[in-house]
């Protein structure tokens, strides 16, 4: 058992920058846990593109109008702003001041701005075409610093400790729904531990992997989405699941993705016979629309065509050695896969990519569960809306890990946040009849399964009967892991299993109940805003 005053479940950009903040109170303890053997390891390390600054001709005022409109009418004003106002001056003070990151600059000691699709300047700020790395490794590096900071790796949280569920006092039924921290399995002595905690915070990204052709890598399953469910949080939007219209279409290297600043840069879609295609769908911004456009475009496109992808032509829009030297790492990534991005155009694909809803959060990040917080992907917190505004995520990660921590720090200076309980009022980790040895196979196969009835039925275009027969064969699934689950010995891969179909029914339940197309929820058989044949 782990008793600490801060639990915070992750450390991407969103848990790690709330660790940060907290830590700058040397009398805070704060625990942070990851699934992962290496800290880094997390949707963080793979941005490329960049994330938002605050360019030369560029204010809030522009920034929040590009992110509503991105969103499509689904994003809460306010958050916009909060964004676009604290965001760039965030960035300046923890990515650069504390952390340390060094941002490409020109030789006068500019900032190099770059641009991305849907944005109306030029104000994403990147270290080459690998962000990610530079932000996961400066940040982690950032919390071993902090003597009041421990980070325990091979962690997986299971579930978290709600009350009343978990009490053994009857009476805490008449109280809200409080969280006291969770169970966790440590995968090095496959042994689950109670940690409790004044303060949980879910900071655990994405659920991209529940698709089968994804951007994401393997942790993306929707581990923090699944708990916060299974606990009873209000959890909105998670329809949205943004596609990113260009991953790599290379055997071997499928996912990988080619970021939107190939685009910023000049880069132009085109049919396998090369016609360039985006003047049809979006005469004002063509290759630069935002993503849900591109994304459906391309689907139409091949659609259409019976084409198996699309081109993504940078090499005759770019000189060769800029190319190499602006996206050193898609182009030894695609030079790995046969494809020689200075002399050829890039085959790829839509892929899934960004989770737009999630865990319901106000402006300090807490979720409708006492004393439970969610923050980056794993949260709603209004900004993304529909469909998600290029390099804005990384941002929100940003803003609400040190909104969420200056909460956090406040309750905990009042005494607002409840005490951890009476340790003999939560129950051990019951793992009595947990005896089948964990089949790799089966836990691989009912995992393709979800992946394919993901992408087939709840993709890109949706109707009622694609939703409605995923909500089906998802049902089905749900009850055979579960029955699966209540007799298995704990692994990390089942625990993963049991999450993703427990978030897959979220999101087909969610996009199969509103029958509006909006953002990247497209559905062919969309009722008129209006309501008008709404049953
Ligand atoms: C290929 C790619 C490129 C991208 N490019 C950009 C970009 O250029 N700009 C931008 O703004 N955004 C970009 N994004 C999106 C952005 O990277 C993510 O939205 C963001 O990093 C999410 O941060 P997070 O802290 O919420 O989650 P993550 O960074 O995903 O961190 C999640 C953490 O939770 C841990 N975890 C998960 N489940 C559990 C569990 N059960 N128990 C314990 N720990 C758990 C993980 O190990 C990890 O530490 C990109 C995403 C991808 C995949």
């Amino acid at each position: 058992m782990v008793q600490t005053e801060v639990l915070i479940i992750g450390c991407g950009i969103a848990g790690a920058t709330a660790a940060l903040q907290l830590a700058r109170n040397p009398r805070r303890q704060i625990t942070v846990i990851t699934r992962a053997s290496d800290p880094r390891e997390s949707n963080t390390r793979y941005a490329q593109g960049g994330i938002i600054g605050r360019g030369p001709d560029d204010n809030a005022d522009l920034l929040t109008a590009d992110i509503l409109a991105a969103g499509a009418g689904a994003s809460l004003p306010l958050a916009a702003r909060i964004l676009a106002e604290e965001g760039p001056p965030l960035l300046d003070e923890v990515l650069v001041g504390t952390v340390g990151i060094a941002f490409d600059q020109a030789a006068d000691g500019q900032p190099i701005w770059g641009r991305e699709a849907a944005h109306s300047r030029r104000r994403i700020l990147h270290v080459g075409d690998g962000t990610g790395q530079a932000i996961a490794s400066g940040l982690i590096a950032a919390l071993h610093r902090c003597p009041n900071v421990t980070v325990v790796t091979d962690a997986t949280a299971v579930d978290l400790i709600p009350f009343p569920h978990h009490s053994r006092d009857p009476l805490t039924t008449y109280r809200p729904i409080t969280c006291h921290g969770a169970y966790v399995f440590n995968s090095r002595e496959a042994s689950v531990q109670r940690y409790l905690a004044a303060a949980t915070v879910l900071a655990t990204g994405g659920l991209g992997r529940i698709y089968r052709n994804t951007t994401n890598p393997p942790g993306a399953r929707g581990d923090g989405l699944a708990m916060a469910h299974r606990a009873g949080a209000r959890i909105i939007n998670a329809e949205y699941v943004q596609f990113h219209p260009t991953a790599l279409a290379a055997p071997g290297a499928e996912g990988f993705l080619i970021s939107e600043a190939v685009r910023g840069e000049g880069g132009v879609l085109l049919s396998p016979d090369g016609r360039a295609f985006m003047a049809t769908y979006s005469p004002e911004w063509k290759d630069l629309a935002p993503r849900d456009i591109v994304a459906r475009a391309i689907h139409h496109e091949m659609e259409a065509h019976g084409y198996s992808h699309v081109l993504l032509d940078i090499a005759s829009r770019m000189p060769a050695d800029a190319i190499a030297a602006r996206f050193p790492n898609i182009y030894a990534n695609c030079l790995q896969a046969g494809i020689d991005i200075t002399r050829e155009p890039i085959p790829v694909v839509p892929a899934a990519h960004y989770f737009c809803g999630g865990v319901w959060v106000d402006e300090g990040g807490r979720s409708s569960i006492e004393n439970l917080y969610a923050l980056g992907e794993v949260s709603c917190t209004g900004v993304h809306g529909a469909n998600r505004l290029a390099s804005t995520s990384l941002l929100e990660g940003l803003v609400w890990g040190h909104r969420a921590a200056q909460h956090i720090e406040n309750s905990l200076h009042c005494a607002a946040l409840s005490h951890v309980p009476d340790l003999a009022d939560v129950p051990c980790w019951d793992s009595r009849g947990l005896v089948a040895e964990p089949d790799p196979a089966l836990i691989q196969g009912d995992m393709q399964s979800i992946q394919n009835i993901m992408w087939h039925y709840v993709g890109l275009v949706r109707s009622a009967d694609r939703l409605s027969r995923a909500v089906r064969e998802l049902r089905h699934l749900w009850n055979e892991i579960e029955t699966f689950y209540r007799a298995t010995m704990l692994s990390d891969g089942l625990i993963g299993l049991r999450n993703a179909v427990e978030v897959a029914l979220t999101v087909t339940l969610a996009a199969r109940h509103n029958r509006h197309s909006r953002g990247c929820h497209y559905r062919q058989d969309a009722v008129s805003a209006d309501g008008n044949g709404l049953i």
